[in-house]
Order: C-alpha cells, then sequence, then structure tokens
C-alpha cells in the first residue's frame, strides 16, 4: 500500500434520490440500500430503491415526453445537439467534484477519474455534433413513384450500465440515444449510482423537458429486471456480464421483442510477436491488464507470447507488475486502486487459488493488501495454459495470465478459442503479419502496437458471446433509430 494514511476528502453527497420528470422522488417501496467505499468497505451513504412501480413512473413520465407534441419531440435537430453541448460543457464545468465523486464511490485513480469525466463530456459533444446530420436516403424508382426513407428515434429506451466507468458508459448510452431524439430510463449499478444522480441534476440545469431523462437507481434483479420486461419500453441497451446479457435478451423477448443491444465481457488475447519492440510490448501489455485494476472489459487477460522472447519479457513484465503502487486512490502516487466491491474482491481471490492449483506458476503478488478495503496485488502467472479457468474465464481484476506460443498458425487457433470476442491486441514490428494477424482474429476491435486507444469514432462491441450491436460512431445512431420507408405514387 503507499501509506495506510487516507487523502481522502471530503466529498459532499448531494443526490441520493430517484430521478423522474426532473424531480427527485422517495422509492415507492419506501426502502433505500446502502453504497460501499470499496477503498474502506464503509458505507458511504444510502440511496434509494428503485423497483417495478418506480419503472412504472418513469415510463410513464418517458411515454408524456415522447408524446408527437412535446417539447422534446417539436425541438428542431440541432437545438437537440444543443442541449447535449450544455450538459457536456456542465459535466466540465463540475470536473473536480465529479472526479472525486467516482474514486470515493468507485475507487478509481484520481487521475483516471479525472480522465473518465473529460472523456464523458467529449462523447457527448461527439454525438451533440450528429444530432442534425442523421439522415434517410432517396431511393431509385419508377418514374411517378417517390421512395425515401427517415430515420426515426425508437422511442422509450432502458439503459443499464456498470460499475467500472460509470460516467463514462452513461455518456456512451445518452449521448447517442438524445442525439437520435429518444427518451431514456437509465439504471445506474447499484455499486455506483452517485456520480450519474448527479449528472441527473445537470440535465435538469442544461434545459432537457422533463421526462427525457430519468435516472433511476436499484439493483439487477429487481430494478434493472423491470426495464428488461417492460411491454412498453422499444429498447434496451445493456452494458455487463454475459450472464445478465442473457437474461435482459430473454426478457425482452418474452416481453414485446425490444430491440435490444449488449456489450458484455471479454477474454481479450493480446499477441507478442518475436520482433516486438520488448520494451513497448512490456509496457503495453501491463497497462492493457493492469488499468483500473483490470476492471476493464477490454482487459488484455490472455498474453500470447512467442517462446523465442517469452523468458525476457516475464522477467521485465514481473519487475514492472512489483513496482506497481497500489493503494489509495486519492493519493496522487497510487497507481492501482481496489476493486469495486467484497463479492469481486473475494471471487478474483478465488480465481487466484484455482490458477495455484491448476499449475501455473505463480511469478509476483496472489494476495490481497491491507486490513480494509478490496485491495489485491498485480499478479502475474506463467505457464497458463489454455485449459485453465484463469485462462477461460473472464477475472475483472489484476491477474495477468501469461501463455507461450511458438507459431503464428498455433496462436490464432488458440486465441480464438473463446466464447469471447470482444477485443485483443498484437504487437509487431512486421505489417505482413500484423495485417495477417487482423484478418484471423475473431474479435470487435484488434489494436496493433498499441491497446484500447479510444476514439469516439470509432464502434465498440462483440463477435460472438461479447455482445449485440455496436456503441459508439455512426453505428450506435442506427441502433437508436427505427428506418421508416416512404413510398409515394405521385398522381
Ligand atoms: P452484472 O452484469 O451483474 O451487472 C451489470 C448491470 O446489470 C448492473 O447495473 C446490474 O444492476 C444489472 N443487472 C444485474 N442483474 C440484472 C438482471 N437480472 N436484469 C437486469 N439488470 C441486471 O455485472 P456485475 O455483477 O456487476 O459484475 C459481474 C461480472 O460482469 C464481472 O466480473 C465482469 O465479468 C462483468 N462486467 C462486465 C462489464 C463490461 O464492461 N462489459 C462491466 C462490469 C462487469
Amino acid at each position: 500500500m503507499s501509506s495506510s494514511e487516507s487523502s481522502a476528502p471530503q466529498v459532499e453527497i448531494k443526490y441520493t434520490q430517484i430521478f423522474i420528470n426532473n424531480e427527485w422522488h422517495k422509492a415507492a417501496n419506501g426502502k433505500t440500500f446502502p453504497v460501499i467505499n470499496p477503498s474502506t468497505g464503509e458505507e458511504i451513504c444510502q440511496v434509494e430503491e428503485g423497483t417495478r412501480s418506480d419503472i412504472d413512473k418513469a415510463v410513464e413520465a418517458a411515454r408524456q415526453a415522447f408524446h408527437i407534441k412535446s417539447p422534446w419531440r417539436q425541438l428542431e435537430p440541432g437545438a437537440r445537439g444543443n442541449l447535449i453541448r450544455k450538459f457536456a460543457n456542465l459535466i466540465r464545468r463540475d470536473v473536480d467534484y465529479l472526479a472525486k465523486l467516482e474514486t470515493l464511490n468507485g475507487g478509481k485513480i484520481l487521475p483516471l477519474s479525472m480522465g473518465e469525466v473529460f472523456l464523458t463530456a467529449d462523447c457527448l459533444d461527439y454525438y451533440a455534433g450528429w444530432a442534425d446530420k442523421i439522415t434517410g436516403e432517396t431511393l431509385p424508382s419508377q418514374p411517378g413513384n417517390f421512395i425515401y426513407t427517415r430515420h426515426e428515434p425508437v422511442g422509450i429506451c432502458g439503459q443499464i450500465i456498470p460499475w467500472n466507468f460509470p460516467l463514462m458508459m452513461l455518456a456512451w448510452k445518452l449521448g447517442p440515444a438524445l442525439t437520435c431524439g429518444n427518451v431514456v430510463i437509465l439504471k445506474p449499478a447499484e455499486q455506483t449510482p452517485l456520480t450519474a444522480l448527479y449528472c441527473a441534476a445537470l440535465i435538469k440545469e442544461a434545459g432537457f423537458p422533463p421526462g427525457v431523462v430519468n435516472i433511476v437507481p436499484g439493483d439487477g434483479p429487481n430494478c434493472g429486471y423491470a426495464i428488461a420486461i417492460h411491454p412498453n419500453i422499444n429498447k434496451i441497451a445493456f452494458t455487463g456480464s454475459v450472464e445478465v446479457g442473457k437474461k435482459i435478451q430473454e426478457a425482452a423477448g418474452k416481453s414485446n421483442l425490444k430491440r435490444v443491444t449488449l456489450e458484455l465481457g471479454g477474454k481479450s488475447p493480446l499477441i507478442i510477436c518475436e520482433d516486438a519492440d520488448l520494451d513497448l510490448a512490456v509496457r503495453t501489455a501491463h497497462e492493457a491488464l493492469f488499468t483500473h485494476a483490470a476492471q476493464v472489459c477490454v482487459a488484455a487477460s490472455r498474453l500470447f507470447v512467442h517462446s523465442k522472447i517469452y523468458d525476457e519479457f516475464i522477467a521485465r513484465s514481473i519487475e514492472l507488475a512489483k513496482k506497481r503502487v497500489v493503494g489509495d486512490p486519492f493519493d496522487m502516487k497510487t497507481e492501482q486502486g481496489p476493486q469495486i466491491s467484497k463479492t469481486q474482491f473475494e471471487n478474483i481471490l478465488g480465481y487466484i487459488q484455482s490458477g495455484k492449483e491448476a499449475g501455473a506458476k505463480l511469478e509476483c503478488g496472489g494476495a490481497s493488501l491491507g486490513d480494509k478495503g478490496y485491495f489485491i496485488q498485480p499478479t502475474i502467472f506463467t505457464g497458463v495454459t489454455d485449459d485453465m479457468k484463469i485462462a477461460r474465464e473472464e477475472i475483472f481484476g489484476p491477474v495477468m495470465s501469461i501463455l507461450k506460443f511458438d507459431s503464428y498458425e498455433e496462436v490464432i487457433e488458440r486465441a480464438n478459442d473463446t466464447t469471447y470476442g470482444l477485443a485483443a491486441g498484437v504487437i509487431t514490428k512486421d505489417l505482413t503479419r500484423a495485417l495477417t494477424l487482423v484478418e484471423q482474429l475473431e474479435a470487435g476491435s484488434v489494436w496493433v502496437n498499441q491497446y484500447a486507444p479510444l476514439h469516439f469514432q470509432a464502434p465498440m462491441g462483440g463477435f460472438k458471446q461479447s455482445g449485440q450491436g455496436r456503441e459508439l460512431g455512426r453505428y450506435s445512431l442506427d441502433e437508436y433509430c427505427e428506418v421508416k420507408t416512404v413510398d409515394i405514387k405521385l398522381t
């Protein structure tokens, strides 16, 4: 730990209620739930617990906000963009507060929280720009006919987001939904509702009409499921685990066949080729896994290293991991904060145990840190084989699994031998090899000589069980629009 004394500032908690129709509400069932600081395991505050009745209330507010004559529907597209831009600027105005709140609630190191706040605002700006550029097509037809398409909002969108990037996930969801003219009911993760609730206040301050954005905190099985199964919600966008993603899709099918987009987990391979710049490879692999205590959906959790450089790569990676400063996320020297919750903390320690039992070699780390909070040492296993649990399942914790390979035919087979397909990376100086691997890897994003750069214009999403549909870029606009064909006979 970098220090036993916490440098955590006092962060005032301003909003803990349910946000519907631009007003704050108590939960219909009269209950609240605790929000925990993962750095200490202590309660930060209680938040109102949304359930089915609150979702019903939010749906009614959203329905009215989406009425064809409503102020929102009557806005010209550019004005919709201006509102989103105003929201983005309010987020920038409050960057210090939002970043501290994020660090307190989610345990993310403060510089990363700062970065996340700016990326949130930038993402909203990107989507604000689209508001007056969403167009249909004029289609060729026989003389006397006029055919065109209109891209219209889907309507009421349910959005369920996870705890690892509570602000950025909110922007990835609200940005495209709002720019296309939809109305939204968003449920933040029960672990991290605080920044989303603060954003609700900014939504109102920006001037969005009541009912356009509703934010209902609550748990998954009750509050989240009430969104997934609701007969009057037209679309659901979800980010989280594969297990819950399947439940969402099932509920959508069982209820009203609402449109579904899913951004799920991964077990992403990063392939380090024999000609790689070793410094670049070691640093990239380190950040690709350990960033935000490895609680990142695209984390490079299977590291395939060519046998010719395997020993040298391992030695340098261990050296770097041992130097990583773990501790108080408010301390500017800290590189890694706590895991999000006791449950995740225990899951990860369970995976470490399973790695040891399966015969992988524990090179460093392998244990928890400190006597409070949910800190885990940066951990490296070598000699990992494809069949081990740590090589197959998403750990979502700071456990690097290093696997050795000899040939590129072999590594492609092994990299693709997974139910996931979210992301992949290649480190090599050989362009032909890079492009060949890019072509063969089954993943929604493939990065070469870098890992997980973020560009809002570039779509993100998964092959196979890592998801359905795409977020970001213009691709996500398609997920939030219905296409209407209009065919007119000119008489
Ligand atoms: P989760 O999938 O259980 O939760 C994500 C969101 O879904 C939360 O808002 C939660 O309240 C909601 N939810 C849970 N059950 C629901 C249900 N039955 N119906 C509707 N909504 C429901 O994820 P988790 O438990 O927080 O984490 C477990 C695993 O999920 C992690 O270990 C990781 O593998 C994965 N995960 C992935 C991402 C990602 O970015 N892809 C993010 C967080 C977690």
